[in-house]
């Protein structure tokens, strides 16, 4: 969910040789066994025809894959990291003999849409207009050449499949992908929840430099909330339900208006980390993270 992530990781890994670092730059880690039966592909229970690859942080196992599969062919949310279209069409392949034929992006980051350019010569891949520009500035591979402004559906197998854009709030391309029919939504990382695989706490990140905003956010999952569902794959995390997104909604509320509430007080930028208490989100956000978020809401 964060290109610092997978840098620092490249970096440890001492993968990075020559001057053309990018933020892009990605290989596979080494998994435990533990890890990898946690990352393997399952159905999710009630719901004909969805299976979920799962994904908990933006490092090492990058984000939830939603799996359709209908007798006319798959359609997919996401596609972890550039390195992941083995594993995710092997994964696939043990579930079902159909063919891979849509691509549904949540958001442009390289954790959920890295392996976009494997899928393209089989599969038609599909974002929000905003997620294509953000691919192409960032100099990624892959952008999705199908692209809609606030609403648009896949029919599959006689399955609709629908992507709806609410607004800024990771991004300002995040997708929300319902399956009208299994009740069941792909949020991207407008929702979050629990830990990494290395067992470290996920936080919200509010993509700046993408159109983030912390000020729009709660508004976006508003119009995610009005959605009728039940299930909820988080863009990292476990499968969940309606009311875990409301938790997370009044969350981050709290933390603008305590952002705000200092502001308005005089509290300075330099000092706001050490003045906001947010210990009860449990949401381990960095300083210059909460300085981004106090810059915004001081415009
Ligand atoms: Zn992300």
């Amino acid at each position: 969910m964060q290109p610092r992530i997978a840098m620092s990781l490249a970096l440890n890994l001492g993968l990075l040789l020559s001057t053309a670092v990018t933020v892009n730059a990605q290989a596979p880690p080494t998994l435990t066994p533990e890890q990898l039966q946690r990352l393997t592909i399952r159905p999710i229970p009630g719901k004909e025809g969805l299976y979920l690859l799962p994904g908990f942080d933006g490092a090492l196992s990058g984000g939830n894959v939603a799996v359709l599969v209908t007798a006319e062919g798959v359609l997919i949310v996401d596609n972890k990291f550039s390195y992941s279209y083995e594993n995710i069409t092997r994964q696939i392949a043990s579930v079902t003999t159909q063919p891979i034929r849509y691509v549904l992006n949540t958001h442009h980051h390289f954790d959920h849409a890295g392996s976009n350019a494997d899928f393209m010569p089989s599969a038609q891949v599909i974002g929000h207009e905003n997620a294509r520009i953000n691919t192409i500035r960032n100099e990624q591979a892959g952008a999705p050449p199908l692209t809609y402004a606030n609403r648009t559906s896949v029919f599959v197998g006689g399955v609709e499949v629908q992507a709806h854009h609410f607004g800024r709030g990771h991004t300002n391309g995040d997708s929300v992908i319902l399956f009208p029919a299994a009740q069941t939504v792909h949020t991207g990382d407008l929702f979050i929840w629990g830990n990494r695989l290395d067992g470290s706490t996920l936080a919200p990140f509010i993509d700046y430099a993408n159109g983030g905003s912390a000020a729009d956010w709660t508004a976006t999952l508003d119009g995610l909330l009005a959605l009728d569902f039940d299930t909820v794959i988080p863009g990292h995390g476990p499968l969940l339900n309606k009311a875990e997104i409301r938790i997370f909604r009044d969350k981050f509320d709290k933390l603008v208006a305590r952002i705000e509430d200092l502001i308005a007080a005089g509290v300075s930028r330099a000092a706001v980390v050490d003045e906001l208490d947010i210990a009860d989100l449990n949401w381990p956000l960095a300083a210059d993270r909460i300085q981004a978020i106090f810059d915004e809401l001081s415009e």
